[in-house]
C-alpha cells in the first residue's frame, strides 16, 4: 500500500468497486477479471500511476496479459469514466464518483502527488461558452491545476 494519507481508503477503493460493478451490469459492460485487476492497481492510493507501473504491477500479480490486453482494458476504464488520465503527468486516477459527472477538474499538489478530483458545472459552463464563442467543437475538456495541498503548505510552512 503506498503512502496515501486517506484514512478511509479500503472504504473508498471497496466503495468505487461495487459502483463500477453496478454500472457495468446496468450498462451491460463486461467488468472483466484484467480490468478490475487494473482498475484496483489504480485505486492502491490517490496517487496517480503511470501505465509501465500499471504493467509491471500486473506482471508481479501473476497475470499473463500482454500490454495491448493491458491497455485495451484501461482504455475501457477511461471511456466509462471510471479511471481519468492526468495529461501533465502522464498518469491514471480513479474516479471517484463515476455516477455523478461528466466534465471534472482535478488539483494536484506537486509535493506528494496526491490529485483531488473536483466537479463544478459552473466552470463547464463557462469554458462551455467560450468554446461556443469561438466556434469550437471540443471532444473532451480537462483541467489541471498544480500547486500544493494543505497538508503540504502547512509542512513547508513548519
Ligand atoms: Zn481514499
Ligand atoms: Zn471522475
Ligand atoms: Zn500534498
Amino acid at each position: 500500500m503506498s503512502n496515501t494519507r486517506c484514512d478511509k481508503h479500503k472504504k473508498c477503493i471497496s466503495t468505487t468497486i461495487d459502483q463500477v460493478e453496478k454500472i457495468c451490469a446496468e450498462k451491460g459492460l463486461r467488468f472483466t477479471k484484467i480490468r478490475k485487476a487494473i482498475l484496483e492497481i489504480i485505486w492502491e492510493s490517490h496517487q496517480p500511476i503511470k501505465a509501465y507501473d500499471i504493467l509491471s504491477r500486473i506482471s508481479n500479480i501473476n497475470y499473463s496479459e500482454k500490454p495491448p490486453t493491458v491497455y485495451r482494458a484501461l482504455d475501457f476504464l477511461m471511456e466509462n469514466g471510471f479511471v481519468h488520465k492526468i495529461n501533465s503527468l502522464n498518469s491514471y486516477v480513479g474516479c471517484s464518483h463515476p455516477n455523478e459527472h461528466s466534465d471534472c477538474y482535478f488539483i494536484i499538489c506537486s509535493i506528494c502527488n496526491e490529485v483531488q478530483e473536483c466537479c463544478d458545472s459552473t466552470i463547464t459552463k463557462t469554458i462551455k461558452k467560450v468554446l461556443n464563442k469561438n466556434t469550437f467543437k471540443h471532444n473532451h475538456i480537462a483541467l489541471e491545476v498544480n500547486g500544493q495541498c494543505n497538508d503540504c503548505s502547512d509542512v513547508s510552512k513548519k
